[in-house]
Order: structure tokens, then C-alpha cells, then sequence
């Protein structure tokens, strides 16, 4: 698919207001995702088998940067539909969205789920010379009974903390995101306890956590799933999901706990953007080196 743009700015993103989305569409397969709905304003109907290429991503994103006179604000890439989801060993549209990236110097945050972006560490390694470069994976659980159903085409969640392991010193930022939180199957203690023991060990600098949030046509598909596989916890989860808002006793009792952990590990760090500031005096570092 050749597209003619690549950059979405969105007023209220976050960690940012750009977006660069290589793909449409995620092979992950996470039930639970709520950018599902957008295939249907392409005329799509499977969001995890029906995928759009967007093959000239580098070359647009070239053009963008050059006609908006960018003045270097982060670009979040993959913040609809993972960037290195399976179809990425084929087209490998990263490597050369980086080569962009370091012409512009522009800072970057990467979120996956998936081990396939250590086939480019070597890139990343090098462009964090040039640029801040930020990495986040996010993990519902580390019981792999659970993760195999909710988030099929994911790498294993311990993979995922060995691999951001990996970025540690090389990026400017290493995030685990704990999410989506599953009520009564990724808020277990245990699972709350090893997901902060591991961002401790594993050195990692930040835990953001959020909560799962269910919407429109992914309601009801999501209960029957968790329904089919885990009919114990059917009727509990349900009954919190009954309006469009998490019951708030229950996001109290789990966020006390929460706050408990980062007190037991003393791990405090939540991601912190880029600003335009922080990436002026970063080059003027580099330029001293
Ligand atoms: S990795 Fe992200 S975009 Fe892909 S299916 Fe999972 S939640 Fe959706």
C-alpha cells in the first residue's frame, strides 16, 4: 500500500502528539485491543489477519519532516498497531524509518510486544548516539497459561523484560508498562509482586500501570473469550465491566496495593517525555563528545 502520509497528531497523545504507524491492523493478536475499531473505517474486517503495508513509510516520513520544518518533537512509532509485529520480518520498514529518524535527529519512543526489535538493537544503539530514544513494552501477566489466550502472537513476558534489559544504558528510557491490569487474572498478588520484582532486577527505570478498558464491540467479544477459557472468573469480571466505567472501590483496593509495591521496591520511576529543552541540551552533549 503506498500511503501519502505517515505522521497522526493527536492534541491530547501520550507520551506524545505524534504518531507513525507502519502498519494497520496487528498480527499480536491482544483481545483485548481497543484500536480494533479503526479497521472498520477502512472497510477491514479482521484487525489481526487483515493488514495494510504502508511499504514507502520511509520515504513519506522523509517528505513530512521536510515540508512540516520539524523542529524535532518525539514521534511515538507504533502507538496504534505495534511496529514489530510479525509481518516486519518480511517487509523490514523499520530500519529504514530509523535512517530517517537519525537524518532529523528527531527523538522516539518505540512500545512492542514483540523480541523481533533486538534484530535491530544494533540500529537503535546507533541512533541513540544521535537522538533520545525511549523503549516501552507492556505485560498483563507473566502466568503464560493467561498471556497465550489474551495475547496470542505476544513474546513471552519475560522475554520482553530481558529485552528491555537489554536497552538499559543504551536508550535514554527503559518502561515496563503494566497493562492492561485484568481484574481477578493478571491482578493476582503474585502477579503484582513479580512484575515489580522483575522491573527491580531487571534494572528497569519505569512501571506505568492502567487498568483493562473495555469498549464498544470489543466488550462483549472480550467477556466471551475470558468466558470460554475462564468461566471462574466470568461472572466477577463481568459484573465490574457492567457500565463503561471500572468500578472505583475495585481500581482503589488494587492501586493501594500498587503503591505498596513501588514502596517494597523502591521503584518510583514513571515515564517522563522528551521536551524540545531536554533534546537541545542532549545534542549539545553529544556535540561535546
Ligand atoms: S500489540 Fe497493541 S496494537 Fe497489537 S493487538 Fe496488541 S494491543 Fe493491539
Amino acid at each position: 500500500m503506498q500511503s501519502k502520509t505517515v505522521l497522526t497528531y493527536h492534541s491530547q497523545g501520550f507520551p506524545t502528539n505524534w504518531d507513525l504507524n507502519p502498519y494497520r491492523g496487528c498480527t499480536i493478536g491482544c483481545r483485548y485491543c481497543f484500536a480494533q475499531y479503526s479497521h472498520k473505517y477502512l472497510g477491514l474486517d479482521d484487525f489481526f489477519k487483515d493488514i495494510l503495508v504502508k511499504t514507502n513509510a520511509a520515504d513519506c516520513l522523509a517528505n513530512e519532516l521536510r515540508r512540516k520544518k520539524w523542529n524535532r518533537e518525539q514521534i511515538k512509532i507504533g502507538g496504534t498497531t505495534d511496529l514489530y509485529q510479525h509481518i516486519e520480518k518480511k517487509y523490514e520498514l523499520l530500519p529504514k524509518i530509523y535512517d530517517v529518524i537519525k537524518r532529523y535527529k528527531t527523538p522516539i519512543f518505540l512500545q512492542t510486544k514483540s523480541t523481533l526489535i533486538l534484530r535491530d538493537f544494533e540500529i537503535i544503539r546507533e541512533l541513540s548516539k544521535v537522538t533520545a530514544v525511549d523503549i516501552s513494552t507492556s505485560i498483563s501477566t507473566f502466568d503464560e497459561s493467561i498471556r497465550k489466550v489474551v495475547e496470542p502472537g505476544a513474546s513471552p513476558a519475560i522475554e520482553r523484560v530481558e529485552m528491555l534489559a537489554k536497552f538499559r544504558g543504551v536508550c535514554r528510557s527503559t518502561t515496563l508498562g503494566f497493562m492492561p491490569i485484568i481484574p481477578y487474572l493478571s491482578d493476582t498478588d503474585i502477579n503484582l509482586d513479580t512484575t515489580f520484582r522483575y522491573a527491580k532486577e531487571y534494572g528497569i527505570d519505569n512501571v506505568v500501570t492502567s487498568f483493562l478498558f473495555l469498549r464498544g464491540a470489543v466488550k462483549p467479544k472480550f467477556l466471551a473469550l475470558i468466558k470460554d477459557h475462564f468461566p471462574d472468573v466470568y461472572p466477577a469480571l463481568s459484573r465490574l465491566y457492567e457500565t463503561s466505567t471500572l468500578d472505583v472501590s475495585y481500581s482503589r483496593d488494587i492501586n493501594k496495593k500498587l503503591e505498596k509495591l513501588r514502596s517494597k521496591y523502591n521503584l518510583y520511576g514513571v515515564y517522563s517525555p522528551v521536551t524540545i529543552t531536554d533534546q537541545s541540551e542532549q545534542l549539545s552533549l553529544f556535540n561535546n563528545i
